[in-house]
């Protein structure tokens, strides 16, 4: 299966919901369309849902044009946030549903179910009725409802964001694992970068209707190639300033290091991570410690440093040591941070 999608656009009056945007997914991946509200992703969702149809561009499913399909000829399936099952049929009911309207046999439709119920961990539970469900169990009988029909393709639509913390935490894994398991390839649209970043082989990033990078999660995390990246995709600490030889100058700290690839004098951004910083650097950015939160397996501290406007946050493993109005030193390895256009 490759899905591509080339040059979409749709507006809706005055609004440009997506602007030329263009990916290809390919086989068994887990993909994230990840941004915030408003940046276009659900659209693009209900495009390939057959829900909604773009002003321009092109997509194609194993080189078929799927836009040209009705949404129910296409071979995808659409996973929404509430669920909507089915509040008087029982689970294994609930499941079947889509099999039933397909006049496929009774022995065959029972037989998938009870496969498919087992993947999801709800044998046990096919005689029960949605609200004699957990909210875990009641997504996990959306999905088995969603995969039952093998559909080349499963859209899911801000899939844990109903789930309190703990339970949304169970549900990455295994959304992970029968992802795995069942080979179908998963495009998923959420606002929680975390959940991107946990659940996903690649993550588009949208910022106003346009993709601004695609990449593993890890190289997204590493490497992002924008201040909208950088920023959006967790706690980056960023420095303004200008590009020189070794890194970002800047007339209050001299030379920070960094590695990039911008030419010397172009206007900068420096981006580090919370975790590559070091507190007890003999030299490097001198700060003074605003304050320290302690999060069971990481502490994070928080040091002013003059002429910069927000504190850089540190992650240090286990209990930080540092007290408030103690003095430090940040320092980092140039190749742990990065140099963005600025
Ligand atoms: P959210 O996470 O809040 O759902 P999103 O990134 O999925 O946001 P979209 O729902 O795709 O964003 O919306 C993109 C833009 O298009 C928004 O400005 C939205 O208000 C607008 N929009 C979406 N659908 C319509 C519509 N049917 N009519 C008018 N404007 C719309």
């Amino acid at each position: 299966m490759v899905l591509t999608i080339d040059r979409v656009s749709r507006r809706f009056g005055e609004v440009t919901a997506l602007d030329e945007v263009s990916l290809t997914i390919g086989q068994g991946e887990f993909f994230a369309l990840l941004g915030p509200s408003g940046c276009g992703k659900t659209t693009l969702l209900r495009i390939l849902a057959g829900f909604e149809t773009p002003d321009s561009g092109d997509v194609t499913l194993d080189g078929g044009d799927l836009l040209a399909l009705k949404p129910e000829r296409r071979p995808i399936n659409l996973m929404f946030q509430s669920y909507a099952l089915f509040p008087h049929m029982n689970v294994a009911k609930n499941v079947a549903y889509g099999l039933e309207q397909e006049r496929l046999g009774k022995d065959e439709i029972r037989r998938r179910v009870g496969e498919v119920l087992e993947t999801v961990g709800l044998s046990a539970m096919a005689g029960r009725k949605p609200q004699q469900l957990s909210g875990g169990q009641r997504q996990r009988v959306a999905l088995a409802r969603a995969i039952v029909k093998r559909p080349r393709l499963l859209l899911l639509d801000e899939p844990l964001s109903a789930l309190d913390k703990k339970v949304r935490a169970d549900m990455q894994l295994e959304l992970k694992r029968l992802q795995n398991e069942v080979g179908i390839t998963f495009v998923v649209v959420t606002h929680d970068q975390e959940e991107a970043m946990s659940l996903a082989d690649r993550i588009a990033v949208f910022e106003s209707g346009r993709v601004c990078q695609v990449d593993a999660p890890i190289a997204l995390y590493e490497r992002p190639a924008s201040r909208f990246v950088a920023d959006f995709v967790g706690a980056n600490n960023l420095f303004e300033g200008t590009a020189s030889a070794r890194g970002l100058s800047n007339g209050h700290f001299g030379t920070l290091p960094a590695e990039g690839e911008l030419p010397e004098g172009a206007p900068a951004l420096l981006a580090v991570r919370p975790e590559k910083i070091s507190l007890a650097a003999d030299r490097g950015l001198a700060g003074t410690v605003a304050d320290v939160s302690f999060y069971g397996g990481v502490s994070h501290v928080s040091v002013d440093v003059t002429g910069h406007p927000k504190p850089v946050l540190v992650a240090v493993q286990g209990a930080s040591q540092v007290r408030p109005g103690e003095r430090v030193r940040l320092g980092w390895r140039p190749e742990d941070a990065v140099l963005i256009s600025g």
